[in-house]
């Protein structure tokens, strides 16, 4: 494939792949014609090796997707934020799933002191304040490895806590059970791990609606490997 034109391949497998879809179930096109109604908001990274809907083993129509250089959640970035109102509020997803990555050019990039350049640098400064949180730990994980994969879970925590702060989030969880829930990929194995992060322990969401008050930012509580949302 190296050697042709990568463009014209892809199109040539998009032809396959409808042909055999299509022969294989008759009806998918035309059901995936009348609309979307997608269970799952997928937050994710760019990454080519991420693609979450291949990844999940599942189909077009079953994921809402946002994806951005090292799974960024940034309460400010309307791009990220309007995909979550419409998942939420109009699409009633029933989970978001925000999830990082092993190998993750992003974390890479702000665990090193040295500059990506142009706008690369502003875009993981929020990487790099969690850097500079839990510097110590960071420092402590001699393999590279093992650190880029702790600064992706630091990432994937830090995020969580800011979906969980978004009003569209707390109200679909007071008032429907909306599951938000950090993961990540490993590419070397092709497994997704939940990391625990998010609405659901074991016990799940109580649906106790004064466990959501607004103006106050919601915090994680973990105890006894369940994580719940509070607010203090
Ligand atoms: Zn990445």
């Amino acid at each position: 494939m190296a050697e042709q034109n990568t463009f014209l391949y892809a199109l040539s497998s998009n032809n396959a792949w409808a042909g055999y879809k299509a022969h294989q179930n008759p009806s998918f096109f035309t059901k995936l014609a009348s609309g979307q109604t997608p269970q799952i908001l997928w937050l994710g990274c760019s990454d080519s090796r991420c693609p979450e809907t291949t990844i999940l083993g599942l189909q077009p129509g079953d994921i809402f997707v946002h994806r951005n250089i090292a799974n960024i959640i940034s309460p400010t970035d309307i791009n990220t934020s309007a995909v979550i109102e419409y998942a939420v509020a109009h699409l009633k997803v029933k989970h978001v799933v925000l999830c990082g990555h092993s190998s993750c050019g992003g974390a890479a990039a702000a665990l090193s002191d040295s500059r990506v350049g142009g706008v690369l640098d502003t875009w993981l400064t929020p990487l790099k304040a969690v850097r500079y949180a839990h510097a110590d730990e960071l420092a402590a994980i001699t393999d590279d490895k093992k650190r880029t994969v702790r600064i992706a879970e630091l990432n994937v925590e830090a995020g969580v806590k800011v979906l969980m702060a978004n009003f569209t989030i707390q109200d679909a969880i007071r008032d429907r059970g909306l599951e938000v829930h950090g993961t990540l990929f490993d590419i070397a194995s092709g497994r997704i791990r939940d990391l625990g992060f998010g609405t659901r322990g074991s016990v799940g969401f109580d649906g106790s609606s004064d466990e959501v008050v607004r103006g106050n930012h919601a915090q994680l509580v973990f105890g006894g490997g369940n994580a719940k949302m509070a607010v203090r």
